[in-house]
């Protein structure tokens, strides 16, 4: 789940990392008075889910408050399309007001999840900033990882030894290893997969700042915090993947023209493989899970259906706790229901297989069944021709 940066911000300053002052202002009118209250120099900040506002026009500094709410403007008028968006952009609902900070140095900082190793790993470099993605490409030994003990967690003299690699010395040395400390009980307490601050600055007056901040929370401990929900933008999420939540359904859009309908990831992943595999490619995968009932496969399908990508649906269900038959019920009354003319390709097996692949013959939609999954790949690509 992730946050908007001033979300992020007062998380960091609830565990005494300095940040700029701040408002968010929800309309130009807003943005302009805060502006106002700011003294007239100000940035002004689109909150969306993404980062790479910098370059995408989304991050501007300001001179005086007319000029704050002529950018406002623009930048609530259109979706904000960045490198990290796709080509659609998301809407700006929200635009964070900040003090103009005058910046010395500008460095890269988080923790995040090594999943390969099961641990966390902080993530350093003293080349922070809007091209830390280059720095990593062409000079990844600037950045420095470090990782975190799950037992032990960071020791200070491990978080001395990053500052003085970013380069910090003296007092703004001790300031920043307190920074990381603080940082590190912050992504443990608030379980957070990702917490970031690009970047983390150094201003003219010598002081360290997190001038940016992105924090990803772990969806499978937000049960843990009770603020979280409330905390959610909406507005940044593909409102497909809204309603697949509502359902306990787990909707991932992609960029081809094949709808998936799988249960479970694994087998999720395998569908995507086979299709690429045999030169298709999937505009979704959508999984149901282990204990689907005929109403939930039917949601499903009325999801992929809502997709404007897909021209064809590929089905691929073992029916180990799930019945076949279920299944083809499921599909039958949602394709039914929502006249769907679109190829459909059902590779299935498991409990009831016959049954349920009998009644898909017989139940008069653009449908056919595979006899194994390469079977069932090949024929969805060659029906999209
Ligand atoms: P991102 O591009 O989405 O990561 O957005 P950031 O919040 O990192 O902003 C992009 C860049 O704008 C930063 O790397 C800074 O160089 C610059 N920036 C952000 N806030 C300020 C500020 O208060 N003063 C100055 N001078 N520059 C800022
Ligand atoms: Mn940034």
């Amino acid at each position: 789940m992730n946050i908007h940066e001033y979300q992020a911000k007062e998380i960091l300053n609830s565990y005494d990392i300095p940040i700029p002052r701040g408002h968010v202002a929800l309309t130009s009118d807003q943005v302009e008075r805060a502006s106002k209250m700011m003294g007239g120099r100000c940035v002004v900040k689109a909150q969306i889910y993404a980062g790479g506002r910098g370059k995408a026009g989304g991050v501007r500094l300001v001179d005086y408050p007319e000029q704050a709410q002529e950018y406002a403007k623009e930048i609530f008028s259109r979706p904000l399309v960045t490198s990290q968006t796709g080509p659609a952009g998301l809407k700006v609902r929200r635009i964070l007001v900040e003090e103009a900070v005058e910046i010395a140095r500008e460095f890269y900082l988080s923790i995040t999840l090594d999943r390969e190793n099961s641990c966390y790993v902080l993530i350093a470099s003293a080349e922070g900033g809007m091209d830390i993605e280059q720095v990593a490409l062409k000079c990844p030994q600037k950045i420095h990882t470090l990782p975190i003990d799950p037992l032990t967690g960071l020791r200070p003299y491990q978080a001395r030894k990053i500052a003085l690699e970013l380069g910090l010395t003296g007092s703004v040395c001790e300031d920043c290893v307190e920074l990381l400390m603080n940082l590190y009980r912050a992504s443990q307490e608030k379980d957070c997969t990702l917490i970031e601050i690009n970047p983390l600055v150094v201003t003219k007056a010598g002081w360290l700042m997190a001038m940016d901040a992105k924090i990803t929370f772990d969806d499978n401990a937000v049960y843990r915090h009770r603020e979280y929900p409330d905390m959610m933008d909406y507005s940044q999420l593909d409102p497909l993947e809204i309603t697949a939540g509502k359902y306990d359904l787990s909707y991932i859009k992609l960029t081809g023209s094949i709808g998936c309908l799988v249960n479970g990831a694994g087998l999720a992943m395998a569908t995507l493989d086979v299709l690429k595999e045999c030169g298709g490619d999937p505009a979704n995968f959508l999984d149901v899970g282990g204990g689907a009932t005929r109403e939930k496969v039917a949601e499903a399908f009325r999801i992929i259906l809502q997709d404007k990508d897909v021209k064809g649906i590929f089905v691929n269900i073992f029916g180990g706790i799930m019945r076949c038959d279920v299944i083809a019920n499921g599909i039958i009354e949602a394709a039914g229901e929502v006249h769907c003319s679109l190829p459909i390709v059902v590779r299935m097996d498991g409990s009831e297989v016959e049954l349920g692949k009998g009644l898909l013959r017989e139940s008069g939609l653009n449908v056919q069944v595979g006899d194994n999954l390469g079977d069932a790949a090949s024929r969805i690509v060659k029906m999209l021709g």
